[in-house]
């Protein structure tokens, strides 16, 4: 959609640029396009799942994504989660919300893969839920929370059930993220870009690019006071073992 125009173009300036990606999907009809897309390019993985709120389907339907997941570019579930912003009928949203994230963790544990978590307003029920599930599948419930803006306080409880958080565009804007940023080992942390959305310095207000990512990882490496070039290492290698390792 965003990408219409000039998809091609952009992945081609990602190539030369050495800029590898995991695209999202939001709902079946997207994470069906998603894995077509990275099933032609080297540098696009993907990820299958049905978002909180921004989706058009009502229902995770596990036999559509069972399809999907044997394939080898899809790397995690997600974005999938909770999102108590701008509720009209909280309750029966929550309550939906809730349902289909429990069958996609299910879904990960099932096939062995991480989870895109996307968590806003919601760290609380979010947390707990993944707590009760780990008592179960132990690490097999594992993944990363995207688009991480929330305070140190709740970044300790994301690392002490061993997942990774992600920042994006934002860091390099706000000054307050600065003290997360800082906070958060770079062992436990991604760059991402949550592109076309929020794009970092100097690019604003503009569409966002996969492309721009290395103005957040320049800014990480700033704020961790880093070189540029260790801060790109470990990242790669955070992806790697998340990504693309297994649990057990
Ligand atoms: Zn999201």
């Amino acid at each position: 959609m965003k990408f219409d125009e000039d998809r091609d173009e952009v992945i081609q300036a990602m190539k030369e640029s050495k800029i590898g990606t995991i695209t999202v999907g939001t709902d079946l009809k997207n994470s069906k396009e998603a894995v077509d897309l990275a099933n032609k390019h080297e540098n696009l993985f993907t990820t299958i799942g049905l978002h909180p709120n921004d989706n058009h389907e009502e229902e995770f339907v596990a036999e559509e994504y069972e399809k999907l997941v044997q394939n080898k570019k899809v790397v995690a579930i997600g974005e999938c989660g909770l999102d108590y912003a701008r509720l009209e009928n909280p309750e029966a949203e929550k309550k939906r919300q809730k349902g289909i994230f429990d069958q996609q963790i299910e879904f990960a544990v099932k096939h062995d893969k991480p989870l895109m978590i996307h968590c806003r307003d919601a760290y609380d029920d979010c947390l707990a839920i993944l707590k009760s599930k780990q008592q179960i599948y132990g690490q097999k419930v594992r993944g990363n929370f995207h688009f991480f803006t929330s305070p140190v306080e709740i970044a300790k409880q994301c690392l002490e059930i061993g997942f990774t958080v992600s920042f994006t565009g934002p860091i390099t804007f706000v000054s307050e993220y600065a003290e997360v940023v800082k906070y958060v080992p770079l062992e436990k942390m991604m760059a991402e870009t949550d592109a076309p959305f929020a794009a970092p310095m100097p690019y604003r207000g503009q569409r966002n690019s996969p492309l721009y990512v290395q103005h957040i990882v320049k800014r990480m490496a700033e704020i961790k006071d880093l070189s540029l070039e260790t801060v790109k290492k470990q990242l790669i290698l955070n992806t790697f073992d998340l990504f693309l390792n297994k649990a057990s």
